[in-house]
């Protein structure tokens, strides 16, 4: 058990709960990456300078690449179609394997493009400004769908399997079930060994796959019980497989449901019944499934991240577009100061999430190996801020952004998801929170265990302990500046940040003090809240909200760096170096109000009132509203989802009531009521280019 898990005061199900995430991300990397370093006060110049760039071939292979892909986005890919009949059609997606984007990071000698994940996400940015869908899809089929094999396969497994997805059909990534979302641990799908030990049993039910109805491969999370063979010993794990729609036993009764936005993308419900999956179909070690799909989404968070970032991008050329060519009282809307702050915020965020985008795709491609906090936060960032530069254009186009004939109201629906999948943002904050400070706060809880005084233990203990402690040099020699700095408000020096381009020097010591407040309101915010931190999530989302800005602005200090060394000028260069300026005045007030509401806070009453409205909740009747369908405690209670008039698709025996034809929309017409529907039976012909 760890120093954290082993906490007094902290109830079993927390214990249990923060046990489970511990096995889950497996052993620490040897050395501690950009933002660890951040909670420890310290600033890794090293990791975060130069900014990253690819070579010049590199970007010369994938300038190539987007040069024809923006030809096709522009003139051919049917955006608004693919959003009105919420299917996106097969020659649409032939074509995009036929320019080679949905196997562009599969090796070449696997008959991919081998590109590297900065290219990779460029791709992603295109496809993301121009249709949210298109973006989604080829995300969830080559960071997440087939993506363990190209890091974990087998020789044999990417032979086998990387020309297919590389060149011939869609992959699929099988994690969420009916009762686990955000709680990825909480499989209940199992697999088992078989007798002889040929293959694994698989069984249960899994929701929400991307692409699931038209994949020719899944990546399908199960639990497993695994003997230890030497001591005999079990324990429950996860096991990544690899498993094909031919299989008997797999059987997709959902190809999908209408939705609010991305309404191209088909999310499949399968169900799994003593499948018999080959053994060397099995993905890494057995009880390493959880392990493959972190590392997966660590790609998955950023391709989701590039697609907002473009769909961000476009909103915010559309929106300056507009409202300096809106009239009202006699002059543009963009006269307005109101709306300029609007335009201020847009240029601000946009130039923060490329920055920091770049960044970590840049530290992916050096092959970096503790990102995972890095991930999520470009993740929560990128989802954040992007959508907030996407609704402030919907707020500036005024009832003209919200008509559909407009094409904006698609970019908004389309981007509101990336807030909720691939780890919420509140569970990412969390786990920012936790994971990033996880080594600080275990030696703050030992240095607190070893010398301070605990009212639950007898006086000669408590003394015995004290004494025994005080003659230990290493501890004392680091418990005494945390004394120091806890009870006598000495803070530790901060970094001294050097080298960068002498214009932002002053840049560079603002952020080195934010730095040095960002660990010392960490510790202090420990000393407030001792044991109650771990389940005090504001708390931990303002400390991680601070971890998220510090790498933004890294990220932006070393991309205006690399700007100003490349002597780049004119009106593009002007409006990114005064969004960057911006973009530091507004985090560093952000963080300075998130450091004082640390100490000065309502979160009492924030209590108070959220308890109050539970209670009054209680009141109200389950009939009346939706209800999960796996509640545990008011399961088929809540209101009967709607059916009638919602398109529903072919294949669908879920809710027993979808019509095998619809007409709404040629993809449901096209379907033909079995139970699997492939691309082809969802296929429009391509429209005759221009
Ligand atoms: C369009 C779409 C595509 C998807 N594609 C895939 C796919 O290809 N493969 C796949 O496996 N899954 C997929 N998913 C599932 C997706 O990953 C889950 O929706 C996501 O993990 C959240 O789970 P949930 O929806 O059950 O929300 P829940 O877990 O019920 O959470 C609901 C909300 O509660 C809050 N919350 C939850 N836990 C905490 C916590 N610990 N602390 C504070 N707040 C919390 C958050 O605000 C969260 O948004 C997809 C989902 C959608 C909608």
């Amino acid at each position: 058990m760890s120093t954290l898990s082993n906490l007094k005061n902290v109830s079993a199900r927390d214990r249990q709960m923060i046990q489970q995430a511990e096995a889950m991300l497996g052993p620490e990397p040897s050395e501690m990456g950009f933002v660890k370093n951040l909670f420890w006060g310290r600033f890794r110049n090293d990791i975060i300078f130069p900014y990253p760039r690819e070579s010049r071939e590199e970007r010369a292979k994938c300038d190539a690449l987007l040069a024809k892909l923006e030809t096709y986005l522009k003139h051919e890919h049917p955006s608004a179609l693919i959003d009105q009949e919420e299917y996106i059609p097969e020659w649409a997606i032939e074509r995009l394997f036929d320019l080679g984007v949905m196997g562009m990071t599969v090796p070449e000698q696997y008959g991919g493009l081998s590109l590297s994940v900065t290219s990779y996400n460029r791709v992603l940015e295109m496809i993301g400004r121009y249709c949210g869908s298109t973006a989604v899809v080829v995300s969830a089929h080559q960071s997440i769908g087939c993506k363990a094999i190209m890091l974990f396969g087998t020789e044999a497994q990417k032979r086998r399997f990387l020309p297919k997805v590389a060149r011939e059909y869609l992959s699929a990534f099988c994690l969420s079930e009916p009762t686990v979302g955000s709680d990825a641990a909480g499989q209940q799908t199992r697999c088992q060994l078989s007798d002889d030990g040929q293959y694994y049993i698989l069984n249960g039910e899994k929701k929400w796959a991307t692409s699931g109805a038209m994949a020719g491969m899944f990546t399908v999370m199960a639990k497993q019980t695994i003997t230890d063979p030497e001591t005999g010993e079990t324990r429950e794990g996860i096991t990544a497989l690899i498993c094909t729609p031919d299989m008997e036993g797999i059987d997709i009764f959902q190809n999908n449901r209408s939705k609010t936005g991305i309404r191209g993308t088909w999310q499949a419900r399968l169900r799994f019944t003593d499948v018999k999956v080959p053994l060397e179909n099995r993905l890494h070690k057995e009880g390493r499934g959880l392990n493959v799909a972190l590392t997966c989404l660590n790609f998955g968070r950023c391709t989701l991240s590039a697609g907002v970032t473009g769909a961000a991008k476009y909103a915010m050329n559309q929106g300056i577009k507009w409202v300096q060519t809106r009239y009202q009282f006699g002059r543009p809307l963009a006269d307005f100061e109101l709306v300029q702050q609007k335009i201020a915020r847009m240029a601000a965020y946009t130039y923060a999430m490329d920055a920091l985008l770049y960044m970590m795709t840049g530290m992916l491609d050096r092959g970096d190996t503790d990102i995972m906090v890095e991930t999520a936060i470009c993740k929560v960032f990128c989802s954040r801020y992007g959508w907030q530069v996407i609704d402030d254009t919907m707020q500036m186009m005024g009832g003209e952004g919200y008509m559909t004939e407009n094409e904006f109201e698609r970019t908004w629906r389309d981007n509101r998801i990336h807030r909720i999948v691939e780890g919420s943002n509140e569970v990412m904050q969390s786990f920012i929170f936790a994971y990033g400070g996880k080594q600080l706060a275990e030696q703050m809880v030992t240095i607190q265990q070893a010398l301070l005084w605990d009212a639950d233990q007898p006086v000669e203990r408590n003394l015995t302990r004290l004494l025994r402690h005080a003659t230990n040099l290493p501890l004392m020699k680091r418990a005494l500046p945390l004394v120091a700095e806890l009870y006598l408000g000495i803070l530790p020096a901060g970094p001294v940040l050097r080298g960068m381009h002498p214009a932002l020097q002053d840049h560079a010591d603002r952020l080195a003090k934010l730095v040095q407040k960002h660990a010392h309101y960490f510790k202090m915010v420990g000393k407030w809240e001792r044991e109650k931190i771990v389940t005090r999530q504001v708390q931990q989302g303002r400390l991680a909200d601070n971890a998220i800005l510090l790498f933004a602005l890294a990220s932006a200090l070393s991309k205006m760096d690399a700007q100003l060394r490349a002597g780049e000028h004119g009106v593009a260069f002007e409006r990114d170096r005064a969004a960057f300026e911006h973009l530091f005045d507004l985090f560093e007030q952000d963080m300075l109000r998130n450091m004082g509401e640390m100490r000065h806070h309502t979160d009492a009453g924030m209590q108070r009132a959220a308890a109050a409205a539970r209670r009054h909740n209680d009141t109200l009747p389950n009939g009346d509203y939706i209800i999960h369908e796996a509640s545990p405690v008011a399961q088929g209670l809540g209101k009967p989802p709607l059916t009638e008039s919602i398109k529903q698709f072919p294949g669908d025996r879920y809710l027993q009531a979808a019509p095998a034809e619809s007409s709404s929309g040629d993809g449901a017409t096209l379907g033909n009521g079995q139970s699997k529907v492939t691309a082809k039976k969802i296929t429009k012909k391509a429209p005759a280019k221009k």
